[in-house]
Formats: C-alpha cells, structure tokens, sequence
C-alpha cells in the first residue's frame, strides 16, 4: 500500500466510523465540466486557447455584443458526440440550445448558452471496482453542451483591489456530464473520475486536466439513515481541482453533514467551496440564477441515425476492450493490462515495443518499472521524450540477446534521455559491452577462486549460498560488464557443481 493510499484509508475509517455510529449513509451524484480541445470556440471562429495573452480571441459574437448571430461549430459537435458514445450514452436525434439566464460580470450578455431541456445524450455508465472490489455501475443521467463564460481575475493595484475580465475563455466549447446520485463513498466518485478522463482521452475529445482547468467537477451531497432510500436535502461542492480534492472534500462534507444531523439542524440547499489549504467546505454566497428559455438563433441539432452510427464507426478501442486484448493476445495479467491500456500513450508505446520484436514481458517490465518512472522523474511525457520506441526497443534487443546486462540497459536508458547517439554507439563509447569472451572470464575466474579459498570450500561441502558471492565477486572483477549466466557456467565447471 502507497503512502497516499494508507493516508486515504485513515480518512476512510474516521468516515465510516462516524457514519456507522451513526448509521448514515451518504447519497452523491457528480457534475462534470470537460473542456473540449475544438480548434476554435462554440459560436465563433476565434482560437479556442483560453491561456493565450488576456482579451487577445475574441470577436463580437464571443464579446456577447448585442445583435451578434452565433454561429454552432461543428467540430464542437462531433468532439461532443464521440465523448458521449465513449462513455455509452444515447445520442438524442434533437436536441437544442437555451439561454440559461443569469447576471455575473463573467457573463455580461446575461445568460449562458446550455442545452437545458434537451440535452445531446441521455444515459451511459461507467463501470468501476468498488472499495470491497465489486464491480459496480454508476449511471449518468445525462450530458449536454455548453459555452464557457469569460474569466475574472482578481488583483492588486497598488493598494486597491481591482477585478479583471478576460474574454479568451468567453464562448470555449464545454460539456457537462451529469450523473445519477449512484455514489455511496467518496472513493467510487475518484475511480469514476478516473476511468471517465481514460475513457474521454481516448477518443480525444478532451485532455479532462483538473490540474489545468479542462476538467472540473462539482459533488451534489446528502446523507440519510442507512436503509432508507429517500434523497434528501444536498449540498453542492465546487471547486474542486484534482481528484484527490474530490474524495477529501466528499468525505469531509459527509462527516459535516453527519454532525450536524447529529446535533439537531437541518441541511440547507446551498452551494459549499473546498478549500484545500484547510481541508474544509465553507459556504458560498450564491449567485442568482434564473429560468432557462429556448434561444432563438441557434438552430436546433437534428442528428440523423446514419450520422450517429458514422460517429460511432470513429471510436477507437475503449480502454476495457484493449485490456481484455492485452490479455488473450500478449499473455499479460488483467492487472498489468489494465495498468497499460488506462493510458493511450502507455498502451501505445507498449505495443510500439511488441512491434519492433520486444518480447510482451520484456516490454512491460522495462516500460513499468523503469521507463515510465525515469519519464516521470524528468517531467516529461512519453510522446516528446528522446527515447522512442524505436531507441528503447534497439536496447531491449542489446539486452535479450546479452549483450550488455540489465545493470548497463538502465546507464544506457539514463544517456538515452540525454543525447540522440543511437544505443550502439553509446554502449560502445562507455564500454557497456558485456564481456562474454571466454578466455578473459576464465583468467577472472581463476583470479577470483584463489582469492576466495573459504567460498571455494563452502560450496565443495554443498553449500550453494556462497556460489552468489563468488559470481558477485567476478562481476566485480570485470567492472560490472561480465554475463552473470556464462560466469555461472564456467564456476559450475570448475567447481564441479553442474548436475
Ligand atoms: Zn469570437
């Protein structure tokens, strides 16, 4: 167990140890905004890059001038429509766009364009394997489409605040995935992020980085005494930007929640931000929100069953069906396969190996256990780093067929990060050969037995521990370069120990 993961179950068990005395159990339902990558913005033809230099995309359609015709992307369509296929939902043959209204110095034109009443899709799931490792289905309700609305910074000038707009955002085509309240504890709502960002970048239609904004979700909380099945009053959560946040602020609130039950109040309907800093919610001052009407000059989307199969011909292999291939095709453990196919890049990369004649298991062991960690150290990804797989398999190739041992694989796997001479020339110039040649093993060896008299006795009386030593001894002698197999040839025929 991982030091992240034992600081989690500490919090799980205070979590349940309250909610069994008190026999309550939590209700949570998730709202997930993804941005989706679209070259350009919802309505406009502006770049879709909201972190450029402030106010710099922008037109009169996504300034919300009054007067300006918003113009639907159909690329937003189709990033939309493959995320909903990816996740099993059923596209709607119509759906159309509201105004949803509200004021807000983000949204100056005074209402958000949404799909409100009749969203793209409805339905779809996600399965994921619960803390007591059941497989368990959490439902989504629906998901619609929606334009971002401008960003406010706030800052300091001189010793005044002042608040900033930046309109780059103003307008970047969003979709909101709603699910059924299906969650019982704050660990299902961290697997269900996980797998939907898996499942979601798989078909590229969202990088889903809670880190970087392109995905943000908010937990709708209730409790009620375990065994009932009413839905009480809930508590929304937001801000929250990263999916450890999630689970802490998740189990927080039902511990809130719990106490509060406990001591006679009553749960109001309001909306709560986590503040990370001091893991708690803290109420937030709700901004007015009013109806949803139909908008009249966005067209409505009639999607036609040729349209939404030849979307459906475009989805990739989803994660699950990978790792059942990984399985039967490769030989690999539904562990490792899932490990490998959660993450396009990893799955590629893996299978990038098996083409270039990489045995599955050497692959995925020099992949797991030190390519992947050694890209990670260097903060980097495995698609931009200088080891290719082209590079990487050349060396697992200098490995397999023993010329250079798993000690010099991982120095040269250090220069490759660091220069583009190919592994050849790199195991060459630092003298990573492997010496296999017999007659300069042979005098090691033979350097080696008459400087270790006691070992040599130890394994002529049957002790087979001190064979390990000697064959140390001799890689030792030979600068770490010496095959470790022929060494322990030539010792069992010297020694007489071959059976
Ligand atoms: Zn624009």
């Amino acid at each position: 167990m991982t030091h992240g993961c034992s600081r989690w179950a500490n919090i799980l068990l205070i979590y349940a140890r309250k909610a069994n005395n008190l026999e309550f159990e939590a209700v949570i339902g998730l709202e997930i905004h993804a941005e989706l990558n679209c070259a350009t913005k919802m309505f406009c033809d502006c770049p879709n890059r909201p972190g450029d230099e402030p106010n710099i995309n922008t037109c009169p359609i996504c300034l919300w001038f009054p007067g300006a015709i918003p113009r639907f992307s159909q690329e937003a369509l189709e990033k939309a429509s493959l995320l909903c296929l990816a996740l099993g939902a059923e596209l709607q043959p119509l759906s159309a766009f509201d105004q949803k209204v509200y004021y807000y110095p983000d949204l100056p034109k005074g209402y958000q364009l949404s799909q409100a009443h009749l969203p793209l899709s409805r339905g779809g799931a996600i399965d994921i394997t619960d803390e007591n490792g059941k497989s368990k289905r959490l439902r989504i309700h629906h998901i619609h489409m929606e334009e971002d609305v401008a960003k406010l910074m706030h800052e300091m000038e001189g010793r005044l605040p002042i608040s900033l707009v930046d309109f780059n955002r103003a307008g970047s085509p969003l979709v909101e995935i709603v699910t059924e309240p299906d969650f019982r504890a704050p660990y299902e709502a961290m697997e269900f992020l996980k797998a939907l960002r898996t499942q979601v970048r798989s078909v590229g239609s969202s990088d889903c980085s809670m880190e970087n904004g392109t995905m943000r979700a908010d937990a709708n909380i209730s409790i009620r005494p375990q065994g009932t099945t009413q839905l009480n009053t809930k508590v929304e959560v937001k801000n929250m930007n990263s999916i450890r946040h999630v689970g802490d602020a998740i189990a927080y609130e039902i511990s809130r929640q719990s106490a509060a039950v406990q001591a006679g109040e009553e749960i109001i309907l309001h909306t709560r931000l986590w503040e990370p800093d001091k893991k708690v919610t803290l109420p937030m001052r709700a901004k007015f929100e009013g109806p949803c009407i139909p908008d009249p000059a966005v067209p409505v989307i009639e999607l036609s069953q040729d349209w939404i199969e030849k979307m459906r011909s475009r989805l990739p292999e989803m994660p699950a069906a990978k790792a059942e291939r990984f399985v039967t095709q490769y030989g690999l453990t539904g562990e490792e396969a899932l490990y490998l196919s959660s993450d396009k890049e990893v799955a590629d990369y893996f299978e990038a190996l098996i083409r270039q004649g990489i045995a599955p298991r050497t692959a995925m062991h020099w992949l797991t256990t030190q390519l992947i960690p050694a890209v990670k150290d260097r903060r980097q990804e495995l698609s931009n780093t200088l080891v290719t797989p082209n590079r990487f398999a050349v060396l697992l190739k200098m490995l397999s067929q023993d010329e250079i041992n798993a000690n010099a694989a991982r120095e040269v796997l250090v220069h490759l990060f660091n220069s583009d001479e190919t592994p050849e020339a790199i195991v060459i110039a630092r003298g990573f050969r492997q010496v296999s040649d017999l007659t300069t093993l042979d005098s090691l060896i033979d350097k080696v037995l008459e400087a270790q008299p006691a070992a040599v006795a130890d394994i002529r009386s049957g002790q087979d521990k001190a064979m390990g030593f000697l064959i140390g001894q001799v890689m030792q002698a030979s600068g770490g370069k010496a095959n470790p197999k022929i060494i322990r040839g030539l010792l069992d025929k010297k020694l007489g120990t071959v059976t």
